[in-house]
């Protein structure tokens, strides 16, 4: 048995020990959005759904969860939540939204995919190479690529384009992108030469939950970008 102890930071790299549930944004009253404000989808088969949709409102959003195509049809842009990618990839299988989803992806959806969504939107793996991905952002990517659950670790990391000083994330069981496949995939942060945040075009990963500690910046990124992409050219 371990000690009950807290496990102490770690100094060498900035790290801290990650405990479960502990650092979670707690329930503070949700500000309603602004008429006209963009209506983002979380996608709400498997996962972190509830605090993606309370990160999205606190940034101004109409956050709504998305489990059918009619409800990705009605959305401006679209949040893949951390949680289990094998899982979450045969459910949109199941219900028939993994090519709804991709053709939307062809037409211009913007999408930002946190820790098991990064997994899915990478084109490829380095592991398992049967697990159904929606692919889009070419980089390929290493599932749990810090450990296991117990070596999950919180820190502060900057991010390019993040104004304001490193960010605030949790990584729990995280992935981590090996290896870049197409240089039209921008870099945004990475730890120890792996890129924990990718952009490639309209979608966003990042290998963290941004959603659990309160720094919403990424996800105010997010919504801009949606702001953004509404606008005809
Ligand atoms: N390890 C999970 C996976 O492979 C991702 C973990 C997470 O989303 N926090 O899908």
């Amino acid at each position: 048995m371990s000690t009950p102890s807290t496990p102490a930071p770690s100094p060498a790299n900035g790290r801290r020990r990650w405990v479960p549930g502990e650092r979670l944004v707690g329930r503070a009253p949700e500000p309603t959005h602004a008429d006209g404000a963009p209506t983002i989808g979380v996608l709400a088969l498997q996962g972190d759904v509830l605090e993606h949709l309370r990160a999205l409102r606190r940034c101004g959003a109409n956050a709504v969860e998305v489990r059918t195509t009619e409800q990705l049809a009605q959305v401006d842009g679209l949040v893949l939540p951390g949680g289990e990618s094998t899982t979450i990839g045969k459910l949109l299988e199941r219900f028939e939204l993994m090519q709804p989803l991709r053709d939307r992806i062809g037409a211009g959806l913007p999408v930002f995919g946190t820790c098991a969504g990064m997994i899915l939107l990478s084109d490829e793996l380095d592991q398992d190479r049967t697990q159904p991905l929606i692919g889009g952002i070419a980089v390929r990517t290493r599932r749990n690529a810090y450990g296991r659950q117990v070596d999950s670790f919180d820190t502060h990391l900057e991010v390019a384009g993040i104004e304001g000083g490193p960010m605030d994330v949790s990584f729990i069981r995280a992935p981590r992108v090996q290896q870049v496949l197409d240089d039209r995939v921008e870099v945004l942060a990475s730890i120890e030469d792996h890129p924990v945040v990718v952009r490639q075009g309209h979608l966003l990963a990042a290998a963290f939950h941004p959603e659990v500690t309160g720094d919403d910046r990424l996800h105010a990124a997010f919504v801009a970008a949606v702001e953004r992409s509404r606008i005809p050219a």
